[in-house]
């Protein structure tokens, strides 16, 4: 059996400084923010070349924030890709704005910044670009384009832990870069964890006062916040794993690069990489007219895959109410039919990777 994604593994790997970690936590008395997660937040502002971090209760919430530090709401527009994790949608939906879909580069299946131009209003407030797959999208004409409208930018890079656009980290190109900690991300923790990064300090101090009831100084509330704040106990594991995030990533590398040369002539359509792109390989999204074929093959040999995603958010019940056309985003809907992800992770090994180049092949 090769499994989609071992996450017991990399606890086993790192169990003694993990139990360390949490020990400390357990000792300090201390468990709502305080010095653990700041350190963690210095940690990862650091790591991502940012100025600010602030540490929240998962990635839905770091979207929702951002956006609502930026005084996005009702009647305003944000443009998101057709294609996403339906969270990127949820948060825009949850602020009282609306999302407007724009599809992906056929090549990259990123935000494509030649169609955003078309989609911009004068209700439009953000553009939301999403790092899918770990594949950094192409933050210079989509920076260059909310210059020229006086719009922000919010990048979503629950997928992107590490990834760099032209040698500089995802942290900080746009105005606020939203992060989760799922179990299953490339950074992720013992449960749900999420953060922002940014070099704006008015926008992080914003996001710190509303992840903590609006309030700055307890018991006075300056604004009507929630409560979403980092588990310490969780910052604490972060912080153990943050210490082998580029090992890891480095290993995902080989791995995406054992299964680009070996499914070179396998006919799948590869994913691209673009010579700006350093992606932190979170997903290794093959695509096939053929998809729902090979997947029941690798399952019939114990490979285990996942489809990213099988419905896009436009098609899902929870937004009829939008009223887009089944068809109207094409890309989007031949993605859901067609992309398949294949295992990849720190601790598959390169075996495991040729098995599953050869099972692809084997008809
Ligand atoms: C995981 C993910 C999120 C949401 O993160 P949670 O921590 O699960 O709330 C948002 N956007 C994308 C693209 C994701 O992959």
């Amino acid at each position: 059996m090769i499994p989609f994604l071992d996450l017991l593994a990399p606890h086993v790997e790192l169990r003694a400084e993990l139990d360390a970690a949490i020990a400390r936590v357990l000792d300090s008395g201390w468990y709502i923010l305080g010095p653990e997660v700041e350190s963690f937040e210095a940690e990862w502002a650091g790591y991502c070349e940012a100025q600010h971090a602030v540490g929240l209760a998962n990635g839905l919430d770091a979207l929702i924030l951002a956006l609502r530090a930026l005084g996005v709401g009702p009647g305003d527009e944000v443009i998101v890709p057709s294609n996403t994790y339906i969270a990127t949608w949820l948060a825009v939906s949850a602020v009282g704005a609306r999302p407007v879909p724009v599809e992906p580069d056929p090549a990259t299946y990123n935000l494509d910044p030649a169609r955003i131009a078309a989609a911009i209003t004068p209700r439009t407030k953000v553009l939301l670009p999403v790092h899918l797959y770990g594949q950094p999208a192409d933050l210079d004409p989509i920076l260059a384009l909310a210059r020229h409208h006086g719009i922000a930018v919010v990048e979503d890079a629950a997928q992107a832990h590490g990834a760099r656009y032209k040698g500089r980290r995802v942290g900080a190109h746009g105005d606020i870069v939203c992060w989760s900690f799922y179990p299953g991300k490339n950074l992720g923790a013992l449960g749900d964890g999420g953060a922002i990064t940014t070099n704006r300090a008015d926008l992080a101090d914003r996001i710190r006062v509303l992840r903590n009831y609006g309030s700055r100084e307890k018991y006075v509330n300056a604004v009507q916040g929630v409560n979403s704040r980092l588990d310490p106990l969780q910052a604490a594991v972060l912080r153990v794993k943050l210490g082998h995030l580029d090992e890891w990533t480095d290993r995902r590398r080989t791995i995406a690069a054992v299964y680009a040369e070996g499914l070179a002539e396998s006919g799948l359509r590869l994913p691209h990489v673009p010579e700006w792109a350093d992606p932190a390989w979170h997903l290794y999204v093959v695509r096939s007219p053929e998809r729902d074929a090979l997947q029941k093959r690798l399952a019939a040999a114990g490979v285990g895959t996942l489809i990213h995603y099988p419905i896009p958010p436009h098609r899902q019940a929870a937004y009829t109410e939008l009223g887009v056309a089944a068809d109207a985003l094409p890309l989007a809907r031949d993605l859901a039919n067609e992309v398949l992800s294949l295992p990849i992770g720190p601790h598959l090994t390169r075996q495991h990777a040729e098995r599953v180049i050869s099972e692809t092949y084997s008809r």
